[in-house]
């Protein structure tokens, strides 16, 4: 089932759904099931899976040279959405991503989605390479998220891109696109990063999932912006509860995101990682129970293989 219709059918309840990453290459698949079997309890009507670039390594040889080598960490989203759907009977969300792929490998990843009966699809830009300042697109691929929502419009209309194929299959996808209620890093203000918003849902994104924030009021303006502009698809908040002191300064680094006086009081405060850990866990089932009351469609949970955490916050909010 579509992420619209599970949130369509659910008449206002607010859902609980979870973000995993896939396990290191090399590790088994039984690990990641080790994070999603506990949290089946609180029945995730959908699980997303994130996706992942290319790193580049340099590894040192005889010569004294460095020979640069391109690897996948964590390779398997597309696998991993299938394993999910198929053990738990749970729709997956695979992310995918611009970078890394040309566009015709993306058709093709879309087109094996399609036979997996996978028809939700989280349309992302990516991040930069590790080690890379800025986002560099693969030669032949796309630029911005919003070239993938076009695309996966196009397959939704039968068309694809070898335009001698008439009658082409309508896939069905349901097309989310993230949504920053403190702005995108690179945007140069919020009026410029939400235009490009507002182009994607123009394009057909069909709900937006927003970058994690640690002050409702931000997702409450941000909602109340978006449908003062005509966007009206459902808007998901994205969670993640501090769980390390040093986040306090690596989250608004990394994600340019403010974290409100209280918060930061109250890890100031604490006598140890156990302590901060407890604090952010209070913080998010606050958050949580705050934007359930005001009707948040859903709850994501960002999980980073952090079972105890979200089973205490989900057993808490659910
Ligand atoms: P875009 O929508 O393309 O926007 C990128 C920037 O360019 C923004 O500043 C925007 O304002 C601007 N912009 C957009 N379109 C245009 C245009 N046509 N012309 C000029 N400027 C434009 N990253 C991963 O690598 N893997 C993941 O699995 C992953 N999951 C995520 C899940 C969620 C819910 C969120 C919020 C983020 C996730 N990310 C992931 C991070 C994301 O890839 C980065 O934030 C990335 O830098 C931007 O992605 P985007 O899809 O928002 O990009």
């Amino acid at each position: 089932m579509k992420v619209t219709e599970h949130i369509k059918n659910a008449k206002g309840k607010t859902l609980i759904s979870f973000e995993i990453l896939p396990p290191l290459k090399g590790k088994k698949i039984k690990n990641l099931y080790d994070v999603l079997d506990p949290l089946m309890e609180f029945k995730p009507p959908f699980i997303d899976v994130t996706y992942h670039r290319e790193e580049y390594l340099y590894k040192i040889r005889p010569s004294g040279y460095y020979e640069k080598t391109s690897i996948r960490k964590r390779p398997g989203t597309v696998g991993i959405c299938a394993a999910i759907k198929y053990r738990y009977g749970v729709d997956a969300v695979p992310h995918l991503i611009c970078g890394g792929f040309t566009v015709e490998e993306t058709e093709n990843a879309l087109i094996d989605l399609n036979y997996l009966g996978i028809n939700n699809i989280l349309a992302l830009r990516g991040d930069a390479r590790k080690f890379e300042r800025n986002f560099v697109p693969t030669a032949g691929g796309h630029n911005y998220a919003i070239d993938m929502v076009k695309q996966l419009k196009s397959m939704n209309d039968g068309q694809y891109l070898d335009h001698s194929i008439v009658n082409g299959e309508n896939t069905d996808f349901c097309i989310g696109v993230a949504g920053y209620p403190e702005k995108h890093f690179e945007a140069p203000n919020m009026k410029s990063d939400f235009y490009w918003l507002k182009e994607k849902i123009k394009a057909g994104a069909d709900y937006i999932v927003t970058q994690m924030f640690f002050d409702n009021q931000k997702y409450f303006d941000f909602v109340d912006l978006c449908r003062a502009n005509g966007i009206n698809v459902p808007i998901i908040p994205g969670l993640k509860p501090i769980t390390r002191a040093k986040q306090m300064t690596s989250i608004p680094r990394t994600f340019f995101i403010d974290m409100p006086d209280d918060l930061v009081d109250a890890v100031r405060q604490c006598k140890d990682q156990d302590a901060v850990k407890e604090v952010g866990i209070e913080w998010c089932i606050q958050q949580s129970k705050e934007l359930k009351a005001k009707g948040a469609p859903c709850l994501h949970y960002y999980t980073m293989g952090n079972v105890e955490t979200f089973r205490r916050i989900a057993a808490t909010v659910a």
